[in-house]
């Protein structure tokens, strides 16, 4: 299974997952110009009808603003669970309703989704090709056990650490923002990404993926510290905040072998 990052954090998500002959387009928050530029920088060309789904996590601006225009662009339906407003009039498009928590199938892969804490009806996705299965969990409000059951059954997966909770409580953020984001319906701190690595330590995640990282309320070397403290058995890395990057997922943990990497 091959991940193509091609943005993660508020300015705009998205990420493409490739198993099995099959593609999907986790979240809509690039254009389809940006997505085509990006995944050619990683040398992927994809074609109209090339694309077999899109899923937007949820129905904010950096993760569904572009999922029309996406779909237009990519001749590729549109899945939507219940919580993400219809866009089903939009003329053309092959709008396919699913429900959380209920087992989707596009192609060769099983998508699951779990509802997460946040300002909007937002899902963490699992990606499953049989063989590897990817976790998706950004914009999450808080942890819960069925964010950390689905994260458990993935051997990796790209999770928020948002902010560092010093950092935004000194930012020049309003009062008003500042709530929001460290609220139970915002985002995760490093701390609680940490304490998420930690409930997953003995599960079957072997990689974790760090994004979204808001840019002024976090670092990279602030977000690795702190989850990797935490995540013991688990390799964390930090995605690059500006450029496009290609990622596999592999079954085995290597550690649990004892081998040498
Ligand atoms: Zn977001
Ligand atoms: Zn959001």
């Amino acid at each position: 299974m091959r991940v193509f990052v091609l943005g993660s954090g508020s300015g705009g998500n998205a990420l493409l997952v490739e198993s099995c002959g099959t593609r999907v387009l986790i979240e809509a928050g690039l254009g389809p110009k940006t997505v085509a530029a990006r995944l050619a920088e990683l040398g992927l060309d994809v074609a109209a009808g090339e694309l077999h789904g899109i899923v937007a996590s949820h129905q904010h601006g950096d993760h569904f603003g572009h999922a029309d225009k996406l779909a237009a662009a990519f001749s590729a339906p549109l899945y939507l669970h219940p919580g993400i407003p219809g866009i089903e009039a939009a003329e053309g498009l092959d709008v396919r309703r699913y429900d959380i928590g209920r087992a989707l199938r596009v192609g060769a892969l099983t998508l699951t989704t779990v509802q997460v804490p946040h300002d909007a009806a937002q899902v963490a996705v699992r990606v499953d090709d049989g063989t590897h299965a990817l976790g998706v969990a950004t914009d999450v409000g808080r942890v819960t056990p069925g964010l950390v059951a689905l994260l458990g059954e993935c051997d990796a997966a790209l999770v928020e650490a948002n902010h560092c909770s010093e950092m935004l409580a000194f930012s020049e953020y309003p009062d008003v923002v500042k709530r929001r984001i460290a609220g139970g319906w915002g985002h995760l701190s490093n701390d609680q990404t940490a304490e998420l690595a930690a409930r997953l330590v003995g599960s079957r995640l072997a990689r974790l993926w760090l994004g979204h990282l808001s840019r002024s309320n976090n670092t990279p070397a602030r977000a690795l510290e702190t989850v990797a403290s935490r995540a013991r058995r688990i390799d964390v890395d930090v995605l690059p905040a500006s450029s496009p990057v290609a990622l596999h997922v592999r079954a085995i943990k290597p550690h649990q072998l004892g081998l040498p990497f």
